[in-house]
């Protein structure tokens, strides 16, 4: 890590000194890495005409589960489809509860609505930003369906103690992998620990394959369920549940839900290579916090060293932010001093989704009441000023640069940008606008 000289060097971009970062990133954010090995494997779809068809799909999905080390892959058009799938697969229905966190992305949760069922919120853990287990066990009802665990921007969920309470009462628990893939929890692979982990693969995430999404399941009956919903060309005499087959031919749910053949070509060039760059960019992600140990206000989202537990392909990255330990600085202006400094980042992740209109007041399929509580027995909304944990994370954690290459001399250029303001925050207090009242965003974040 170089040090900083006294003086000049010291004085932060926003007020006329020297930018942090010099030097030119050059490739280090593109993603996801294309080569010509992607681009043959797609234009033989293209060639043979074989768009619509799923002998490729069915190639990447056999690959799939060997890489992921599940029985079943079942490929989707998007992380969103199979989601549905895997809690309609759970037995998600009419008058029927998931329990996810309000801190992602709407496509782990907001489905439920179009099987009939609707959503609890439990409160997220501050250090790992992913669902609390000791906030889930009072939130089980006789209607509760799945517990939704999302490796939240790459953190593995704690996995064991959620499977203990959905053992206990008998409910299922979708893994929502979309941040994660090929990360581990206490040295296992997330994406096997549930009973059926449903993720995007689309391109902005850490395995990027086009446009696509794909299911993984131990359990014969999760994958024949999830197929009827919506692949149904594959949804016949092949299939086993007994349940099952008086109602093969006609997708269940009435949607067209198989993978794009040229994902699918892309997909197997990309999974042959992705352990390899995943480790890249996990000793690149590693080495800036590495840069960043001890400096004030600003703390790794990542596991402990020594635990097993892995972020993955590091995808959205983001840092914990602590304001009490820099005079109590907001992060709004925290991340405009960073972003001067030439390391462009923003404050806050995805908006809470409780606090939403769709959550609360919005009519989507004229039920007359709010589809939040259209099948419910009771009223379960969750207004703002219920998760107040969850609702305090915007303030507390900004975006990081999501380096895709081990190059220690630029990362520590970033890492300094986040140094110098950390260690000259004091003239920032003079005007600090303070944080809006909303920060984060209800899509993604810049991929960088
Ligand atoms: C991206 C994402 C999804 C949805 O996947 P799509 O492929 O975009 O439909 C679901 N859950 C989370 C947490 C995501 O980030």
């Amino acid at each position: 890590m170089q040090t900083m000289a006294t003086g000049e060097s010291e004085v932060l971009a926003l007020f006329g000194g020297p930018k942090a970062v010099q030097s030119n990133p050059g490739d280090m954010f593109d993603w996801p890495i294309v080569t010509k090995e992607d681009e043959e494997a797609i234009l033989d779809v293209l060639h043979r005409r074989a768009m619509s068809g799923s002998d490729i799909t069915q190639l990447f999905e056999k690959e799939f589960a060997v890489w992921q080390g599940t029985q079943y892959a079942l490929g989707f058009s998007s992380g969103t489809a199979a989601l549905q799938a895997a809690m309609y697969a759970c037995g998600v229905g009419v008058g029927d509860e998931i329990i996810c966190p309000s801190l992602t992305y709407w496509a782990s949760c907001l489905q439920a609505y179009s099987l009939g069922g609707t959503v609890v919120f439990a409160e997220v853990d501050p250090q790992t930003l992913c669902i609390d287990p000791a906030d889930i066990e009072h939130r089980i009802t006789d209607r509760t369906k799945a517990i939704v665990a999302v490796h939240y921007l790459g953190y593995p969920a704690d996995m064991d103690p959620i499977l203990e309470i959905a053992r206990k009462h008998g409910v299922k628990v979708i893994e929502d992998v979309s941040h994660a893939q090929g990360g581990l929890y206490k040295g296992r692979k997330v994406g096997t620990l549930g009973d059926v982990a449903a993720m995007s693969l689309m391109s902005g995430k850490s395995l990027a394959i086009g446009e696509a999404g794909i299911l993984a399941t131990n359990d014969l009956e999760i994958y024949e369920r999830a197929l009827s919903l919506g692949h149904y060309e594959r949804f016949g005499s092949n299939i086993q549940t007994e349940y099952l087959k008086p109602h093969v031919g006609l997708p269940l749910g009435g949607y067209k839900y198989r993978m794009h053949q040229m994902s699918s070509a892309m997909g197997r060039v990309q999974l042959r290579h992705y352990d390899e760059r995943m480790t890249e960019i996990q000793k690149a992600m590693n080495y800036f916090w590495d840069c960043l140990e001890g400096v004030p206000g600003v703390k790794a989202h990542r596991p402990p060293k020594g635990s097993g537990s892995t972020m993955g392909g590091w995808y959205a990255a983001h840092g914990l932010y602590c304001p009490e330990e820099l005079g109590g600085l907001s992060v709004t202006r925290f991340c405009q001093a960073v972003s001067a400094e030439g390391c462009g980042i923003s404050p806050g992740a995805n908006k809470p989704l409780h606090s939403h209109a769709l959550f609360n007041e919005t009519d989507v399929y004229g039920h007359g009441k709010p589809t939040r509580i259209a099948n419910s027995n009771r009223d379960l909304r969750q207004p703002v000023g219920s998760l107040p944990v969850t609702e305090q994370i915007p303030s507390r954690c900004y975006s990081i640069p999501w380096f895709k290459h081990y190059r220690p001399q630029i990362i520590e250029e970033y890492a300094l940008a986040f140094r110098k303001v950390a260690e000259n925050y004091e003239r920032l207090l003079e005007d600090d606008p303070g944080n809006p009242e909303s920060l984060g965003g209800w899509h993604f974040f810049r991929h960088r």
